[in-house]
């Protein structure tokens, strides 16, 4: 493992967070003929998602180049289900972009079985080029819950109860959210080429402090951040405001 200190970007309001997030992304994807790419669902990413479609749409060149992998996935959701984490970026960036070169997890395929599925294909086809991040409250990356080894590839994870409570806002109560993910691995995310880490909001100050500052735990999974080169954080005044 090679340590590097992460790059970090402060931004001073909403709007130029999206726009620098937006900015990076064009930068690192300009650096390859045809990168494969993880990107995150959640809150924090909207408004790089929308700068990105009303800004960048006509760099064709990109969306043509670009190969999309997915990042996670709930577990047990028929296709076509909104909740789908797929279904959620192809509604936001992926038609928007025309990204046409989609792989996705099946989440409705025995998730051990899917777990393999996602890892041979990442050998045959990975490693990835970029990896786009979000942070949980609790630290985790992706559905790296608290716990999860460096050493980890593509699993299975039962979701915590801060994570399914987080959730439940997208979807209308916490009955509505899956207990169970599919995720990339910490392995797979750290052998990422570049890694751009978006994270807004006064509520994230303390964990990402935590995650850039403290110590290597698989307590806190972003911590691995800590470990690799290439990583860019791209956070808001309030995030970053205990670093
Ligand atoms: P959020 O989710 O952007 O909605 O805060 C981040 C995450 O849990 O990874």
């Amino acid at each position: 493992m090679s340590n590097a200190t992460p790059r970090v970007l402060i931004a001073a309001h909403e709007h130029e967070f999206a726009a620098q997030a937006a900015q990076e992304f064009i930068t690192l994807l300009d650096m390859f003929d045809a990168p494969l790419v993880t990107l995150p669902t959640g809150m924090t990413p909207l408004g790089f998602y929308q700068a990105l479609v009303n800004n960048h749409a006509h760099r064709r060149d990109l969306w043509d180049a670009l190969r999309f992998t997915a990042l996670d996935e709930y577990h047990g959701l028929p296709p076509g289900d909104e909740r789908l984490f797929g279904a959620w970026l192809t509604r936001t960036c992926l038609n928007p972009l025309q990204i046409n070169s989609r792989h996705f997890f099946d989440s409705m395929n025995d998730p051990a079985g899917e777990a393999v599925r996602m890892d041979e294909w990442l050998q045959q086809n990975g490693p990835l080029d970029i990896a786009v991040l979000g942070l949980g409250n609790n630290g985790h990356i992706a559905f790296n819950e608290p716990g999860t080894g460096f050493d980890i590839g593509t699993h299975v994870m039962t979701l915590t109860p801060e994570s399914v409570q987080a959730n439940a806002r997208y979807w209308g109560g916490i009955e509505r959210v899956p207990r169970q993910g599919i995720t990339l691995g910490l392995r797979d995310l750290a052998q990422a080429r570049h890694t751009l880490l978006l994270v807004s909001g006064a509520g994230k100050a303390a964990i990402l402090a935590q995650a850039l500052g403290g110590p290597v735990t698989p307590a806190i999974p972003a911590s691995y951040l800590q470990t690799i080169k290439n990583v860019t954080i791209i956070a808001d005044r309030d995030a970053a405001s205990k670093l």
